[in-house]
């Protein structure tokens, strides 16, 4: 789960990490009201979406009087925001962030995320801050400081010294960015995050370390564990489907392909989307429908991956172990028939009472294709799709 960078702050400055003060509004009034109450001569009205590349977009505009804000908020709430990160359909803005000016010395780079290969949380930084560190990364992975802490020990000091010197700090910024590294490596285990990113981490004209940006991915399965974060959830960023899914406990995630997936186990899911992928298909979705797969279920499996409208075909592939196929079977014939069909549909079934299933799939009427195994099932969606 994904938070705005106001609320990310929020959350960040309770562990003790540098962040100027700022308030979240909804309309123009309210981001004058929090000018007025911030103080100072400079605010920046900052467009509160997921996705980062706001400032290229116009989504990051500097005032420096109130009518200035009045109006950016005007001309920003309401709009829709393209960054490289939202794709071409963008997102609207509906809420802002003000917040004080910062005096911006130097812009860096500072994350951290769980890394697979080593199995511990690793730091990042850069001193290459504010441009997409992707880009670093790939054209200069030597100017990117890599430093994994062991689970066991937790963040020593040594290690957000690494990171400060590292990025050539010195005088008061070394300890301002210590006290940085180490509180938001707390956040970060408290919190169960699974990414933090602060770009840009600057350095003020003061020397002060702060987090100009904040990204936070939070664990999902840590959720029921942080009933104030999942509070923070803001529906209007996420999927429509994949939101639909989470409330009927199917595991969904859209992708880009064209034929919809429905299985049981997440592994059978994955081995599904790469068997399609060897036919020369592109798999549309996700989707484990898990152990106890009932016919609502499916009923309502089968809705999500036709609201997709990339869908051009769907491969059923269901192994029946604590399922029985016959049961998988009505199911997949009541959605089809309440759901009108409209695009080719191969079934594939194996386990307890297959050949039963087979048959309520034979004598349904319905223009399914059945399919022995997992290569003739791919073979089957990818050519129908392909005729289609
Ligand atoms: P995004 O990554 O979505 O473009 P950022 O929050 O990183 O948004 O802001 C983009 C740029 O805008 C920053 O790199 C920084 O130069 C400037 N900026 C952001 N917030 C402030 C602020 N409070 N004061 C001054 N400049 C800011
Ligand atoms: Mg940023």
């Amino acid at each position: 789960m994904n938070i705005h960078e106001y609320q990310a702050k929020g959350l960040l400055a309770k562990f003790g990490v540098g962040v100027l003060s700022g308030q979240v509004a909804y309309t123009p009034d309210e981001a004058v009201e929090a000018a007025e109450k911030l103080g100072g001569q400079v605010w920046v009205v900052k467009a509160q979406i997921h996705a980062g590349g706001r400032g290229k977009g116009g989504g990051v505009k500097v005032s420096k009087s109130l009518d200035e804000v009045r109006e950016n908020a005007k001309r920003m709430i309401g709009m829709n925001l393209v960054t490289h990160q939202t794709g071409p359909k963008g997102k609207l803005v509906k809420r802002i962030y003000v917040e004080s000016g910062c005096d911006i010395k130097r812009e860096l780079y500072l994350g951290m995320l769980v890394d697979r290969a080593t199995s511990r949380i690793t730091i990042m930084a850069s001193s290459e801050g504010g441009v997409e560190i992707e880009e670093v990364a790939a054209k200069h992975p030597e100017k990117i400081i890599k430093v994994a802490v062991d689970p066991a020990s937790g963040i020593l000091p040594f290690h957000a010294r690494k990171i400060a010197f590292g990025l050539g700090l010195e005088g008061n910024q070394v300890s301002s960015c210590v006290k940085f590294v180490m509180a938001m490596y707390r956040a970060f285990v408290e919190l169960d995050c699974s990414i933090v990113e602060i770009n840009p981490l600057v350095v003020t004209g003061a020397g002060d370390v702060i987090a100009l940006d904040a990204k936070m991915n939070f664990d999902d399965n840590a959720l029921y564990r942080h009933k104030d974060v999942e509070e923070m959830r803001d529906e209007d960023e996420e999927d429509p489907a994949e939101l639909e899914a989470g409330k009927h406990n199917l595991n969904y995630i859209k992708l880009d392909g064209n034929i919809g997936c429905m299985v049981n186990g997440a592994g059978l899911a994955m081995a599904t989307m790469d068997i399609i992928k060897l036919y020369g298909g592109q798999p549309a979705n996700f989707l484990d429908v898990g152990g106890g797969a009932t016919k609502e279920r499916v009923t309502t499996a089968f809705k999500i991956i036709l609201s997709d409208a990339n869908v051009e075909g769907i491969l059923v592939n269901i192994f029946g172990g604590i399922m029985r196929c016959d049961v998988i079977a009505e199911g997949v014939v009541a959605a089809a028939k309440e759901v009108s069909l409209h695009v080719p549909l191969v079934v594939r079934l194996e386990g307890t009472n297959v050949e039963l299933g087979k048959k309520i799939l034979a004598q349904s009427g319905l223009p399914i294709l059945s399919a022995d195994n997992l290569a003739d099932a791919a073979e089957k969606i990818v050519k129908a799709v392909k005729e289609a």
